[in-house]
Formats: structure tokens, sequence, C-alpha cells
């Protein structure tokens, strides 16, 4: 079978245009299987995520079914402001000159300013749930003449506790002929949502998540929380002028911790959450979008569904929680077939976690060292002996001395370090001794101290050269 091009569809003139004016040469997956079904008019269900180039899948049917007549036509519901935007701005691009009056609604933003635009006539609306129930109460949309209607990012909308709201606005379109759902993943509330809210729809399963996955390379540091912010110094230091950096951590407070820290060192970036005004995240996605700052930090819930030009590093700072948002996470980097990278930080207790997230998407983590300073380059941060992850469930470290079994039994030798640096024996863990070499544990709570003595004293008349042993 040969892939259709957008020519093949017959699309409207204007919509057409747009499309030649923004350089799309084929469609993707997602626009191949659903939007031919769509532009019937017929319910989809699709599975797919920001990057997969859904939202013209849904969004070329719709502004082809909705006249400019400046009554309501057709609703989007997203699980953010900002993907809300997104959408209404990739619907305005596509439209090209249809002249449909496309509104965004959303929380955050001045309410009268918005039902004064609403007032002057809208065909269709992009919208997140919470600010269209309010509006739709205050009179100043009529869900009723809505006869289109796609959920977008539905698992998200669950996540976020939306879906009561999206529940009591899909019960007032009495008038809906067409229902568009689309989602990365499908919980079972998502499901029952879909089967509930449309009428014998196509299911569209893109795998664009495995398609997508492997062209990013994806690495993971081993490395304890002490240290995660000289790892991050390393790869910021490898990711040249020209790159973009997006970094995860898990709660709002560690991304301002994160941007502090990182100020303190004098790398500039930006933090991203949830608890921002709206005027503020838009100046600093813009800032961000424009490149004036490279690094922006953010939290799962903060970045969702954030579509930005040429992020070519995503750094999970802490490792996500659940599987899921890790390919969320990964996916904001190396879209449409441009290259990325993704790193991880794992720490000695995550390595489970990394592995579960391997195996529930297929894919290869390979654990690395920090990448290694570019020439030239000058250490930003300096790395820490980290002794909690340096030691094991029991809290012992293991150290190397340059002493074997020619020089020394392990009874003397741990009789000799319990008397040189005063500790008690319970302090000496296991001693293997090697040719040339021994490997001594010895109690985290000690070892900075246990390794200092060691180095300023030798035994039978040689050097010990304590370090730590990986
Ligand atoms: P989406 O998954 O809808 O967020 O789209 C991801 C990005 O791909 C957006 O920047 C779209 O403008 C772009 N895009 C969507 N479809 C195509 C296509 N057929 N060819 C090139 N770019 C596309």
């Amino acid at each position: 079978m040969t892939t259709p091009s957008f020519n093949d569809w017959d699309l409207e003139a204007p919509i057409a245009k747009a499309i030649s004016d923004l350089g799309w040469t084929k469609p993707t997956e997602i626009q191949i299987e659903a939007l031919p079904v769509a532009r019937q008019g017929m319910d989809v269900v699709g599975q797919a995520r920001t990057g997969s180039g859904k939202t013209a899948a849904f969004g070329i049917p719709i502004i082809e079914n909705c006249e400019p007549s400046g009554s309501l036509q057709a609703m989007v519901l997203c699980p953010t402001r900002e993907l809300a935007v997104q959408v209404a701005k990739e619907f305005e691009s596509l439209q090209g000159d249809k002249g449909l009056s496309i509104e965004t609604v959303y929380g955050g933003t001045d309410l009268e300013k918005q039902a004064k635009r609403l007032g002057k006539g809208v065909d269709v609306i992009v919208g997140t749930p919470g600010r269209v129930i309010d509006m739709s109460k205050r009179g100043h949309i009529d869900l009723e003449s809505i006869s289109r209607f796609c959920l977008d990012e539905a698992d998200r909308m669950l996540d976020m506790g939306f879906f009561p709201d999206v529940l009591w606005i899909l019960e007032r379109m009495p008038n809906r002929g067409q229902t568009m759902l689309f989602s990365a993943t499908f919980p079972q509330e998502v499901l029952d949502a879909a089967e509930e809210f449309t009428n014998d729809p196509l299911h569209v399963m893109s795998d664009d998540l495995e398609v997508e996955v492997p062209e990013i390379d994806q690495f993971a540091i081993r490395v304890g929380r002490l240290n995660k912010m000289w790892a991050l110094g390393r790869i910021i230091a490898n990711m040249g002028d020209d790159g973009k950096m997006l970094i995860f951590t898990n709660t709002k407070r560690m991304v301002d911790m994160l941007a502090e820290r990182l100020e303190r060192f004098r790398m500039g970036s930006s933090a991203l959450h949830g608890d921002m005004a709206q005027n503020k995240r838009e100046r600093i996605l813009k800032g961000f979008r424009e490149g004036g700052t490279s690094v922006l930090i953010a939290t799962d819930v903060a970045a969702r569904g954030l579509d930005v030009e040429g992020i070519t590093h995503v750094v999970n700072y802490d490792l996500p929680d659940e599987t899921e948002s890790y390919v969320h996470r990964i996916g904001r980097t190396g879209r449409m077939g441009r290259s990325g990278q993704a790193w991880s930080f794992v720490t000695r207790g995550e390595r489970g976690m990394l592995d579960k997230i391997a195996n529930t998407w297929s894919m290869k983590i390979p654990l690395v060292d920090a990448p290694e300073l570019p020439e030239g380059a000058k250490e930003a941060i300096r790395r820490k002996d980290d002794w909690d992850e340096l030691s094991d469930g029991f809290g012992m470290v293991p150290v190397r001395l340059s002493i074997g079994k020619a020089e020394a039994s392990k009874m003397a030798l741990a009789e000799w370090i319990q008397r040189e640096a005063r500790v008690p024996d319970i302090t000496i863990g296991e001693i293997i001794l090697g040719e040339g070499e021994s490997i001594v544990e010895i109690h985290v709570k000690k070892a900075s101290y246990v390794i200092d003595v060691l180095k300023s004293r030798k035994f039978g008349g040689r050097d010990l050269r304590p370090v730590i042993a990986t």
C-alpha cells in the first residue's frame, strides 16, 4: 500500500493551502488512520500522544465541518492551559484563511475579558474543563449548540482529577453529533468514558509510542542525591550553545530548589509549575521557546502537553513514580524524527524502578557514567563523596587498600585498623584479600574518617592508598 498524501484527501482549499504553507509533506500515522474517518463525521477513539500529529488528526475534520457563523459548533477540551493554547494555535494555522473564530477558554485569566471575546461570537472553543464549566454556568458558553467535540489527552484529564468536570460538560451537550477522544494510555476510566460517550467509534491504536521512543538516546546515571547537581553540570556542559534542556523533578518544591541551586552556580534556568499565575507561565514559556533561557525545570503536570520546538535534552533529575510519566517526559525531545537525549538520575534505591520502566516499554536504558567534560571546560559543580549512596544495604562501604594477602592477614589488618583509627570492631565488615590489593568494608558512619586516618598511616612500612571501591 502506498502512503497517502494530503493531496489524496481533497481537503478544503484553505486547509490544503495552510498545510502546504506549513511545509508538511506527508501525513503522520495517526492522521492517516483517523483523519479520513473523522472527516466523515464518525466518532474516533485514538491512542496517540503529543508529537504524533494528533492535533491535526482531529483538528482538520473539525475545521472542515465548521462554518464561520459566529455560533458555537465545536469544542476541544485539554488538560492544561498550555495545551489549550497550543491546540488553538495549531487550529489557527491549519484553517488558513477560512475565517473561523477560534477562542481559548482557560482559568487563571481575566474572566470578564474572556466573556467579552465570547460575546462577539465564536465558532470553535479550545478550553480547560474548569473554566468552560464556569463560563457555561454564567451563560457565556452554550454547550447545547455544540455538534463536534474532542477530548484531548483523556488520561491526563483523569490523572489531574478533571474527569467529573469533563463528564459534567459532556452530559450537557445533547446535540453532540461527533465525539473524538484521544489518549496516550487507556486506564479503565478512560475506556469507560469512551464507551459511554462515543457512538460506534473507530478505534485507532497507533503504535507511535514504540515508533518514537527508540529515536531518543536514553541513558541512566547511577548517582545519589548528593551528586545529582554534579552530574547535571556535566550534561549541561556537554549540551552546546544551541541545546534546549527540559529537567523534570517530582515536586514543585524541588523545581524551585533546583532553579535556586543552578543560579548559585551561575547557570541560568527558569522554573515552571502549576502554582504560577498564567501570565508568568506564558512569559517563562516564551523565554524558553525563543531561546532566552535554555534550561527549563518543570513537574510532570506543568510540562504536560508542552510543545516546544528543538528540545535536545530531557533530564529526569528525579525518576518518575509512574512508568508512563517516563515516556511522556522523554517524548518532549526527539519529536517528529529529530534526535534527542534523555538522561535519568538513578539512586541506589531506584534501580528497580528503572528496570520496571525499561521492561514496561521494552526499552534499553543503559547505566553509564556521567559524560566527561568537553575539552577545556572547567567543572562547575564539584563531586562530593556520597557515603549513603556508596554503602550497601547494611551500611557498609567497600574500601580498596593497596596491600594484599602477602602483606597481611584479615585478622591482623582488622585489628590494626581498629587500633589506629580507634573504632569499634563492628565498624569493620568483611575483608577480602587479593594479590597486591584488598577490599575492606567500613561502616558508612566512619568511612570518611577511617579513610583519612589510613591515608596518613603505614602498614608494615607500606602505604595503603585507600580509595572507595565502586
Ligand atoms: P501534535 O502531536 O499534534 O502535538 O503535533 C506535533 C507537532 O508536529 C506539531 O508541531 C505539529 O504542527 C507537527 N505536525 C503535525 N502533523 C504533521 C505532519 N504531517 N508533518 C509535519 N509536521 C506535523
